[in-house]
């Protein structure tokens, strides 16, 4: 199997897995950059998360013009194509509707580490994008990418959340601590005011978390909740 091919693989896996996680619905995508070219991976627009196969998936240059495939990009590809052009260093972008981070912004409820899942992302609130509206024009993207900055993960308000990382593991990762992130935070605001971490236990919990035995634990983990669920086959 071709490298090309090994990564595509990856991409409709991690959909799928994604889709276990809860993370997206029927719209939602995630992306890998093709190492040493200006072109990405990505699922389509029309294929079902949960069934999404190798051959299913896109390539795309970061103008957003499709450059292999047999179906529509995703509507919302600004998101990626404009972060790549300024962040050397993600290597994979995920686009989620993931209803406990929606339901946070949709509070004005700031995404503070208070639990270990929070503190992948170090201290500080998770940036939010305000305006509710799909990402379909390249201004939107840059403005989406500003929101994200240095970080790696946004939230956008109401609507969803913008993950990168510096593979398709790491960002798939990032993505369950985030949505597992909010959902203590609101759990745990239930029962009364939230002790959050200071920025010293966040860094030191963030060692241990961000070991890339950490991140391939997770995402094997996922690939076996999948297959439980009967979801990895045909890929
Ligand atoms: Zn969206």
């Amino acid at each position: 199997m071709s490298e090309i091919e090994k990564l595509k693989k990856k991409v409709a896996t991690a959909c799928r897995m994604l889709f276990v996680a809860g993370l997206v619905d029927y719209s939602g995508h995630i992306s890998v950059r093709i190492p040493e070219t200006d072109r990405f991976l990505i699922n389509p627009h029309p294929i079902s998360r949960a069934s999404v196969t190798s051959g299913d998936i896109l390539i795309s240059d970061l103008s957003g013009a499709l450059m292999e495939g047999k179906w529509k990009l995703p509507s919302e590809l600004p998101m990626h194509t404009r972060t790549y052009r300024v962040r050397q260093d993600i290597q994979s972008i995920a686009h989620l509707h993931n209803r406990m981070v929606v339901v946070l912004s949709m509070a004005d409820w700031p995404l503070v580490p208070a639990s270990n899942t929070g503190a992948f992302f170090g201290p500080g609130p998770i940036p939010v994008y305000q305006d509710p509206a799909l990402i379909h024009t390249d201004e939107q993207g840059d403005a989406v990418a500003r929101t994200l900055g240095s970080g790696e993960a946004a939230i956008l308000r109401g609507h969803g959340s913008i993950v990168g990382g510096r593979s398709i593991e790491w960002t798939f990762t990032a993505c369950v601590d985030l949505e597992e992130s909010a959902a203590r935070l609101y759990y745990a605001s239930v029962l009364g005011p939230v002790r959050h971490y200071t920025d010293d236990e966040v860094i030191r919990v963030a060692e241990g978390r961000r070991q890339m035995a950490v991140v391939q634990k997770v995402w094997d983990h996922y690939v076996a909740r999948a297959e439980l669920a009967g979801l990895m086959e045909g890929l």
